[in-house]
């Protein structure tokens, strides 16, 4: 009885987890135009996890031995530990990129005056602007 149970219960984990990659497969053209290398890794993260998921539960319904489990499971443990270091580097190069992308924004607005007159953009040296000759606010 536990076993026709665990049986239908991960037929319905393998068909949720396989219906969304058959949609992807339609799409497949526009996710490959939109997809960028962060995307990739997420779903390939999620597919993993996906499968770690299942794994733990076909063998807690007992249909794998403990050294097939230990096995597939290091295997699969060992893919998602790239997976998950290959995010993490993306991640942090991603936020050191707008870090360094603000920082340079913030020190322009703070070296520049703004020409009341004509809103070009004046060093902070300047008393009067540079394109229309107007005094600039200090
Ligand atoms: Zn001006």
């Amino acid at each position: 009885m536990l076993y026709l149970f665990c049986g239908i219960l991960s037929g319905a984990v393998l068909a949720a987890i396989c219906a969304p990659l058959f949609r992807k497969e339609e799409t497949l053209e526009s996710a490959i135009i939109e997809e960028t290398e962060w995307d990739l890794l997420q779903r390939k993260k999620e597919v993993i996890l996906g499968n770690i998921q299942d794994l733990d539960f076909e063998y807690k319904c007992g249909k794998l031995s403990a050294e097939d489990y230990q096995k597939v499971r290091a295997e699969m443990n060992a893919e998602a530990a790239v997976v998950f270091q290959q995010i993490e580097t993306l991640e942090s190069s991603k936020d050191l990129d707008a870090l360094i992308r603000r920082e340079i924004s913030a020190r322009k607005d703070r070296s520049t005056t703004t020409c009341p007159s004509c809103a070009s953009k004046n060093p902070n040296t300047n008393k009067f602007c540079a394109d229309c000759g107007a005094k600039l606010k200090r």
